[in-house]
């Protein structure tokens, strides 16, 4: 069993209402940091989980309808914050990432994409065939910016099938991407079309990424739901609620896993500035 290091950082982040994010809660602003996870593996090298914002979203969204995208959502961003920016920091190098997991092709997932020019995608099928080809508005609804992806996607894409791997009796399909039971990765549908989550196995202990599965840790603790209107840019309401149970059910039987909810910000305070 192979054992990688892991930082949950962030690029960038958005306001949203928490009323939104958590039907019950009062009706103040909150930060829903775009956080992704840097990886590191003994034989493999520099791994991402998605790579949040980058200054591109501002450019993506000025012309319509794009723009209708920029105007529903604050982004707050700025160029330090952009993950070339942030591995250079640590001098790692753009040519240096070989790998890129992309959860979901929503914007604030994609925005370093173009930026890594070495690394191979990999993404569920399901999930990229419910893009592929989108512009204009039926991009818009997906919450798509097909800037965000490189012109040589599909050279550089490993599309995974969720047929066949080991079967976990609350997550259902697990495949291992390297075959070392370093990061599987399984289904979390709802959110969007065929979104992945990844368990990460570090040597301080096991992470659980589950992407926009739940966006507050309150989400899978209780199953509290956010508020309806997210429904409108949901990929399937009662897909959503049923991968929210499992995540539950996992919750409560892996208490010593760590699970990260991407946009949650008391995850990302607890888990930010250190590498396990
Ligand atoms: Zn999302």
């Amino acid at each position: 069993m192979t054992k990688v290091s892991l930082e949950i950082r962030q690029a960038g982040f958005c306001t949203a209402s928490q009323h939104h994010a958590l039907k019950d809660a009062e009706r103040k602003t909150i930060r829903f940091y775009a956080t992704f996870g840097l990886i590191h593996h003994p034989e493999k090298g520099c791994i991402l989980f998605d790579t949040g914002y980058s200054m591109r979203f501002f450019e993506e969204t000025k012309s319509f309808p794009y723009s209708l995208y920029a105007k529903t959502t604050a982004v707050v961003m700025n160029k330090e914050e952009e993950v070339v920016s942030q591995l250079a920091l640590l001098g790692i190098e753009a040519d240096q990432v070989k790998y890129i997991i992309i959860s979901h092709f929503h914007a604030d997932h994609l925005g370093g994409l173009n930026d890594l020019p070495k690394a191979t995608f990999i993404c569920s099928r399901k999930a990229y065939e419910s893009v592929k080809g989108k512009t204009g508005w039926s991009a818009v609804k997906r919450a798509f910016l097909p800037g965000h992806l490189p012109a040589d996607f599909e050279q550089r894409v490993r599309l995974i099938d969720f047929t066949s791997g080991e079967q976990d009796p609350v997550l259902g399909i697990l495949v291992d991407v390297f075959n070392d039971q370093a990061i599987q990765l399984c289904l979390l549908e709802g959110h969007a079309r065929g979104q992945m989550g990844a368990l990460i196995n570090t040597a301080d202990r096991n992470f659980f990424l589950i992407a926009d599965a739940a966006w507050l840790k309150e989400h899978y603790e209780t199953e509290a739901l956010p508020h309806g209107i997210v429904r409108l840019f949901f990929d399937s309401w009662n897909e959503y609620k049923a991968s929210l149970k499992r995540l539950r059910r996992f919750y409560q039987a892996n208490p010593e896993v760590e699970m990260v909810a991407c946009h949650c910000r008391e995850t990302f305070e607890k888990l930010k500035g250190k590498r396990f």
